[in-house]
């Protein structure tokens, strides 16, 4: 069941339609699916048109053509053309087809030059937590607001929480500068241009994102820390549920309990679990950012000697970080710890077949989890009931 693609949910849980479990679920999958993912795109897009259609009046011979088509059509007589000029608008079918196009092409248009600016009260509640947190060169006394555009900064002394508009908050550490970007129904947007915050966030994924000078954290309906230092390197910390970070074409998807490194220019490093052996995250950090410096192979196989079952959550992204005989040592070392699901081949995963890479991702993912805290059992009825009464299987509650 949890395998499952959910693209058919895909609209329901844009439009936050779904119960919570299901949502979770959902987001879960979407993370890791590319299919159902690229599907969730398009309906995002689509919702995002619609939401710019416009309501235009059509010229009133148009409408007289489509009057008459359709007498013509109720009282079943032979469609005739009746106008040299538009012709095929004497079929309704045709007439319609024209409204509608008439009505996307303004659509488009408007999305295409970002006609729905962000309404001019958008801000997001701020609450001062302690010390003398500032908006732009104004102390926060107790509560303020955060306008698009705007710097929030806490300095040595003082914290504060913003309530991230309907979908959750983040607190905003001492020692931290972040700028609200955007904020739309779609899209919510900081930027951590240093110090640390911690977001708890409730909604669907690809909601809230935090630019950072290396990268951008993607939430997944999760809680995290994400903090940077003064060079603009980034540590991503994820508390529950799943975050993606990513610059340009390289991502890291992130589990609770996992940490991902960033640097700039180079972007995302590789997602590991926090309580990996010492010696496995030190070798992983050479592979990640001293390229240049180090013996990359040396530190690979330093890694997979210390490499868990769970530690496979690296393994499986270094499979397309790592070249040559590197990558078929990890390939040998991940086989041995969690033998690849039928279907899936060796020369597959060495020449990075996707769809295969996702199959075994799909097996592995079980180890990832923390099976001792979250209520597994109880998350999976949830899920089976509300998939049920969704598809009318389980019939009245
Ligand atoms: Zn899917």
């Amino acid at each position: 069941m949890f395998s499952k693609h959910v693209s058919s949910f895909t609209s329901a849980y844009y439009h936050d339609e779904l119960p919570r479990e299901q949502t979770q679920r959902v987001a879960e999958h979407l993370i890791h699916c590319l299919g159902c993912r690229t599907e969730f795109e398009e309906v995002r897009f689509g919702a995002r048109l619609a939401a710019q259609l416009l309501p235009i009046a059509a010229p009133d011979s148009l409408w007289r053509e489509i009057e008459l088509a359709l007498d013509r059509d109720v009282c079943k007589v032979p469609v005739r053309s009746s106008s040299r000029f538009i012709p095929f608008l004497s079929r309704p079918r045709f007439a319609f087809a024209a409204v509608a196009l008439i009505g996307l092409v303004v659509a488009v248009a408007a999305l295409l030059m970002n006609h729905t600016p962000t309404p001019a009260d958008a801000s997001w509640d701020v609450a001062r937590m302690g010390g003398a947190p500032r908006i732009g060169s104004v102390l926060i006394s107790d509560k303020a607001k955060l306008g698009v555009g705007q710097w929030l900064e806490t300095d040595p002394n003082s914290r504060a929480q913003i309530k991230v508009s309907d979908i959750g908050q983040v607190e905003i550490d001492p020692n931290t500068r972040v700028r609200l970007l955007e904020t739309k129904p779609t899209e919510h947007r900081l930027e951590l241009e240093r110090g640390r915050l911690s977001a708890r966030i409730s909604a669907p994924p690809k909601l809230f994102f935090v630019n950072t000078p290396s990268g951008v954290a993607e939430d997944l309906g999760c809680a995290y820390t994400l903090e940077v230092d003064d060079a603009g390197n980034s540590l991503l910390r994820v508390t529950t549920g799943w975050v993606a970070l990513q610059l340009k074409d390289r991502e890291s998807v992130v589990p609770a309990g996992a940490a991902c490194a960033t640097r700039p220019g180079i972007g995302p490093g590789t997602p590991y679990f926090e309580d990996a052996p010492a010696s496995f995250r030190a070798a992983l950090t050479k592979v990640d950012f001293e390229t240049g410096t180090t013996d990359i192979s040396q530190s690979v196989f330093a890694l997979l000697g210390g490499a868990r079952v769970r530690d496979t959550i690296t393994l499986w992204h270094l499979l397309a970080r790592v070249n040559g005989n590197d990558r078929v040592l990890v390939y040998e070392r991940m086989a041995e710890l969690v033998p690849p699901p039928q279907g899936v081949t060796r020369e597959g995963v060495l020449a990075l077949d996707q769809r295969m890479l996702d199959a075994w991702k799909d097996k592995l993912k079980f180890y990832w989890s923390d099976h001792s805290s979250p209520p597994m059992k109880f998350l999976k009825k949830e899920w089976t009931r509300s998939l049920g009464a969704f598809n009318g299987f389980e019939g009245k509650r």
